[in-house]
């Protein structure tokens, strides 16, 4: 066992914090033993502010229409071979209906970035959702807007919001973007959506394309400083229409161990074992309940389009990804001795 790593992550379980060097040091010198230490300790945090609950969020995906071409994503512009969709107010209003009775509390609205939703129908779509089930909360998921447009919608009634900053390296968001994006603009949209009281949400991908174990290192100080209130993280995994089809995907017990080390940088951060952690590996989404995520996203989303939201390749939509196998997803987790609840699940002050 490597003794400078476990005085490092004993040293992280009380300060919350590390030099990007000290990071770096974890990364690349962990073993086996020190990859269970942490993940016990991950689970101890996390068990201490939540216990064994284990929160659900019915994830609705209402468009695969999107303005920009990053290059990692699947149903990116110029993916000319994906067949596009928008669901209407109707189909959405259904969804929720849905999830509600199978006991969601969250109802995230997920797409690209798809102007036919207006701020005017996002608002008017969000106050109908608050008025039906006001025990419930709403996070939108739906890429950068102007300040006034997350201003209408937090005004509306939203009450979350996630934006994976997809990196914390500026050169980096350059070789996975188009030049019509930039990091600082979706770096200013977080601060945007903080100041306004949004409950944040970032996150990366582990093993994106020209990724190195530095910039892990400093996605860990982007974390520790930005605080965020939730983080969204999984493995890279290619999409066949993209430029990255033939790059390898992101290594689960990575993406395991930065899960943990994020529970240890913020405890009290609401941390999903993802999709892609789920479609990475048989088991994975149980995996990162283990190393101190806490919330699961089940896919709420009508059957019709589920196949059709294909981020990356393989993306799971069906069996236990499924909103409606929220029953037998409780068994599974109760089997790893957690608990799903019927709760908003909101971020601890
Ligand atoms: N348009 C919204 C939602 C994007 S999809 C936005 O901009 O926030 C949600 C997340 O899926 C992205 O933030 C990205 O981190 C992840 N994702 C996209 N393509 C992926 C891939 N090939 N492998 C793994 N994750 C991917």
């Amino acid at each position: 066992m490597n003794r400078n790593v476990r005085s490092l992550i004993d040293k992280l379980k009380t300060t919350h914090s590390l030099s990007v060097s000290e990071y770096e040091e974890i990364l690349l010198n962990i073993d086996n033993e020190n990859r269970e230490y942490l993940k016990r300790l991950a689970r101890e945090a996390r068990e201490k502010h939540y216990g064994k609950a284990v929160f659900i969020r019915g994830l609705i995906e209402i468009s695969n229409i999107c303005k920009n071409d990053c290059y990692y994503c699947g149903i990116r512009a110029g993916n000319k071979n994906c067949e596009r969709y928008r669901l209407s107010d109707r189909e959405i209003l259904e969804c929720c209906e849905e999830g509600y009775s199978l006991g969601f509390r969250t109802f995230v609205m997920q797409g690209g970035e798809d102007f036919s939703f207006t701020d005017d129908r996002l608002c008017s779509l969000i106050k109908t959702v608050k008025e039906k089930y006001p025990d419930a909360a709403v996070t939108l998921s739906l890429g950068e807007r102007t300040r006034e447009s997350y201003k209408r919608l937090k005004d509306a009634g939203a009450d979350r919001y996630l934006l994976r900053h997809e990196t914390a390296d500026r050169e980096h968001y350059k070789k996975l973007h188009p030049e019509s994006l930039s990091w600082d603009t979706r770096m200013e949209c977080l601060r945007s959506l903080k100041d306004l009281g949004y409950q944040v949400g970032c996150g990366f991908m582990v093993g994106s394309p020209f990724q190195t174990v530095e910039m892990l290192a400093r996605e860990l100080k982007f974390i520790e400083e930005f605080e965020p209130h939730m983080c969204g993280i999984g493995p890279f995994i290619p999409h066949r229409e993209t430029i990255f089809r033939d790059c390898p995907a992101g290594d689960v017990s990575l993406t395991l161990t930065l899960l943990s080390l994020i529970r240890l940088i913020v405890p009290k951060v609401l941390l999903p074992a993802t999709t892609a952690l789920g479609t990475a590996s048989k088991g994975g989404r149980e995996e990162g309940i283990l190393a101190g995520a806490n919330v699961v996203m089940p896919n709420l989303s009508p059957k019709s389009v589920r196949k059709k939201y294909m981020l990356y390749d393989n993306k799971m939509s069906d069996g236990d990804e499924s909103a409606q196998a929220v029953e037998s997803l409780k068994n599974r987790i109760r089997e790893i001795g957690y608990e799903i609840v019927t709760a908003r699940g909101d971020a601890l002050k």
